[in-house]
């Protein structure tokens, strides 16, 4: 078996590693470290929990171990799709980089361009960027990119998702022609191919086996759910999702629970929180401040709850994360594999638990083939659909009843009793509480347009609307706002006009 030592890295990189505690190579790292060293371009199809970050950032510092940077000209260049993988890359640089004497600066979104342009000005061995941000401050001229050296590009698949391979495609043609390019992606993607066939030349090509699909260690199940009724089917997901949580009990020390679109992470991290669970949202849309707040407190267990995004999530190396619950089914079979393999890493176990509904059944069948394997259903605690009353988690009585606003209806109004087989008497005593919970979310979720884009859908469609454009995950594109997203500010009427066509004064009757 390879060792690190059979490498040919630097010997101060080589000590780092060992007080990592890393004892040898994992496959794309004995694949891509040697031909990286020789300063040959590498493309590694490798998906994150493989350990693609140490297989271009050992041999990088390596290469940048002699040598220094001039002002506003990095030696090399890392992007990443979002800021959190970014934060994440830096982090390990900082690891591997212990023993040197290298500068690095991380150019993300949401932080001041101030700090950001003092450290380049001072020089930077290595800048680690995310590509909306890069092209910001390259706009700004305050950076040159004609002293790269190395150039890395990780997670590509998602920068196609987030519609940034035109950025690329830019940044590649500032960078110098004769630069090395270590490019990462868990998938190849014909337009993938196409970046790779024009930007890197003969490169030694590393394809590692996809990880967590056969992951034994992570225990998966699935529940059918359809809701009793189409204007309670949000909450009662909701509910179900409770019910999924507690039936877990302290197995669950702390969970990631991905929602398909931006505007669920939201009502969903609202709702656990009214109803007592810790929880707290993670998506593009927040500013970045919050973001690393959530996620420190994820990271430093006092966060039980991270409701998130594909987007915000993906990468994300927490150590110790006991559950999984995907509220939705992905849309894309491959982020199944990605969200569940947040669980189970570094050998232990963990469980991932989905809600299925009918809308989801193709994409469900996609993961099943995905992972080649029947995903064990689990009993719905809400029991079969039922009459709306028997279902809803409306609480049966309450003192803290809310004031009669208009309704929606009389019906939904309507008090109705607790379904009898609940066994979850606490979480119904919570709602007891928290009527005016219900309520609220019942309002957003007359608001919710479930034909909403998925958040990476809407990067993509914001990316194409604005060009270029130059927000990192679209956050503050003027592109398409929240009233576009819901229909609000669409009061166009789409009627018939003068003309009645024949067939509206036919009838319906069938002929006989
Ligand atoms: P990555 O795929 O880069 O997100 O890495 C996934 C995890 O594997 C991280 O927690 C790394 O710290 C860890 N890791 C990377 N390389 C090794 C190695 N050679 N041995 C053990 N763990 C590693």
């Amino acid at each position: 078996m390879t060792k690190f030592t059979d490498l040919n890295l630097n010997a101060k990189v080589l000590k780092a590693i060992d007080e990592a505690g890393y004892e040898s190579p994992t496959p794309i790292q004995a694949g891509a470290i040697p031909p990286a060293l020789e300063g040959r371009d590498v493309l590694g199809i490798a998906q994150t929990g493989t350990g693609k970050t140490a297989s271009f950032t050992l041999p990088m510092l390596s290469l940048l171990a002699r040598g220094r940077a001039r002002a506003r000209m990095p030696r090399s260049l890392v992007l990443c799709p979002t800021r959190e993988l970014a934060a994440q890359v830096a982090e390990n640089f900082d690891t591997y980089s212990k023993h040197l004497k290298l500068t690095k600066a991380l150019l993300i979104g949401g932080v001041s361009f101030k700090e950001q342009d003092k450290l380049i000005d001072k020089g930077v061995d290595v800048l680690i960027a995310t590509p909306g941000r890069l092209l910001d401050h390259f706009e700004r001229g305050k950076l040159i990119l004609s002293d790269v050296k190395v150039m890395v590009v990780d997670e590509a698949d998602r920068m196609l998702d987030m519609g940034f391979i035109p950025d690329i495609e830019r940044i590649f043609g500032l960078t110098p022609f004769t630069r090395q390019t270590l490019f990462f992606s868990a998938t190849m993607a014909p337009e993938i191919e196409r970046i790779t066939n024009t930007f890197l030349s003969n490169p030694e090509r590393i394809e590692v086996a996809r990880q967590a699909t056969t992951s034994e260690n992570i225990e998966q199940g699935v529940v059918i759910f359809k809701g009793s009724r189409k204007d309670r089917e949000a909450s009662e997901k909701r509910k179900l999702l409770r019910l999924l949580i507690d039936a877990e009990g302290a197995k669950c020390t702390n969970a990631i629970i991905f929602c398909n679109r931006k505007m669920d992470v939201d009502i969903v991290a609202k709702s656990l929180k009214k109803y007592g669970y810790d929880a707290a949202p993670i998506h593009g849309d927040l500013d970045q401040s919050q973001r690393t707040k959530t996620l420190e407190g994820f990271r430093g267990g006092e966060l039980r709850f991270l409701v998130a995004s594909d987007v915000a999530a993906r990468g994300l190396d927490v150590p110790s994360v006991s559950h999984v619950f995907n509220f939705d089914v992905p849309s894309h079979a491959e982020d199944y594999v990605h969200r569940i393999g947040r669980t189970g890493r570094a050998g232990r176990d963990g469980k991932a638990i989905m809600i299925c509904q009918p809308r989801d059944e193709k994409n469900f069948e996609d993961v099943e083939r995905l992972v080649q394997k029947e995903i064990p259903r689990i009993e719905n605690p809400l029991g079969k659909a039922k009459p709306a009353e028997e279902t809803s988690d409306t609480p049966a009585k309450s003192d803290d009843k809310p004031k009669r606003t208009r309704s929606r209806s009389r019906k939904a109004d309507k008090p109705v009793e607790a379904p009898a087989e609940d066994k979850q008497p606490q979480a119904e005593k919570a709602e007891a509480k928290q009527p005016q919970a219900e309520k609220a979310e019942a309002k957003v979720d007359a608001k919710t347009d479930d034909k909403a884009q998925p958040e990476k859908a809407e990067a993509a469609q914001d990316e194409r609307k604005s060009g270029r454009g130059n927000k990192d995950e679209k956050k503050s594109r003027g592109g398409r706002g929240r009233g576009d997203k819901r229909g609000g500010n669409d009061n166009r009427v789409v009627g018939l006009g003068d003309h009645t066509p024949d067939f509206i004064g036919l009838s319906f009757r069938e002929r006989i």
